[in-house]
């Protein structure tokens, strides 16, 4: 595609690339990459609560997390120019301890209200045991009661399509959640369908080691339509690349496919699912 003259690209302009990050562990990041990212044409990102690179020892630990990410992270965003949602849980990694759960479960209400705080996520699965579905189903009880938005974390590798089955298992027996409002991350080529077909959204994390490789995002869109999808890059404490997103958009440009499209995935699509919550607003058209 890069043999055609760029004019004759539909709607090509190299100088206006904007995306959201719709699934970004900035804690874990230097203020180096969010200057990348905003100079890559990121205007918004999205911090869900997870794994700190460590255990935390008590709900304390949790409550300066959180403090951490509606105070403390929006600042270090708006220094370039970057939006800053986030959401809060204990994440599945940590809710192995039912005690250390019930305790963070009962300090997540004291931050509900926070201006860039956009739902509970991301609760999931991590090794489908017992004790991490009683925690998902505390946390999606705590959801409906308070009319939030889900961010779903699906398991790694082998545990994956198990892990998913699961949690839409969790979520269909909720009457009170509403299939549109929850994300499901993570998601691959044997899970993406099962997602979308129970109504809710998906999302694939590029990475360059496991979960998704650019070149499996653009085939999935292209296999599965481009409805109901979302791409995020993790940014998180292991090997991840913060560019992921835009980098993957060149590459749907090298392949041919319009700019209507590459923005509806990298733009258009996240803020959908976000402005469900009418704390996430947009400036930009
Ligand atoms: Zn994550």
């Amino acid at each position: 595609m890069w043999g055609l003259a760029r004019q004759e690209r539909v709607g090509y302009n190299p100088f206006c690339m904007r995306f959201i990050e719709p699934h970004a562990h900035m804690v874990s990041r230097t203020t180096d990459d969010y200057a990348d990212m905003a100079t890559a044409g990121c205007v918004a990102l999205c911090e869900p609560a997870f794994w700190a690179g460590f255990d935390r020892g008590s709900a304390d630990g949790f409550r300066d997390y959180f403090r951490q990410l509606t105070e403390v992270e929006p600042r270090r965003a708006a220094n370039y120019g970057i939006k800053h949602y986030t959401w809060l849980c204990i994440n599945p990694k940590e809710s192995e301890d039912m005690s250390l759960a019930a305790d963070v479960l009962s300090v997540i209400p004291e931050f509900l209200d926070c201006p860039n705080v956009l739902g509970i996520g991301e609760i999931g699965l991590n090794k489908n045991s017992r004790n991490e579905i009683k925690v998902l189903q505390q946390h999606v009880d705590l959801a409906a009661a308070n009319d939030q938005l889900i961010l779903v974390h699906t398991p790694h590798l082998e545990d994956k399509y198990k892990g998913t089955r699961l949690i839409l298992d969790v979520l269909k027996h909720d009457s009170r959640i509403d299939p549109e409002r929850v994300m499901i991350d993570h998601v691959e080529e044997h899970t993406i369908g099962m997602v979308l077909d129970a109504g809710h959204w998906g999302g694939m994390t590029l990475y360059p080691e496991s979960k998704c490789s650019p070149a499996r995002a653009i085939d999935m869109v292209e296999r599965f339509g481009s409805d109901r999808l979302w791409w995020d890059a993790a940014c998180d404490w292991g090997p991840s690349v913060p560019l992921a997103v835009p980098r993957t958009a060149c590459e749907m440009r090298r392949r041919g496919h319009e700019e209507k499209l590459i923005e509806k995935v990298i733009f258009e699509n996240p803020k959908q699912f976000l402005s469900q919550c009418e704390r996430f607003q947009m400036d930009c058209a």
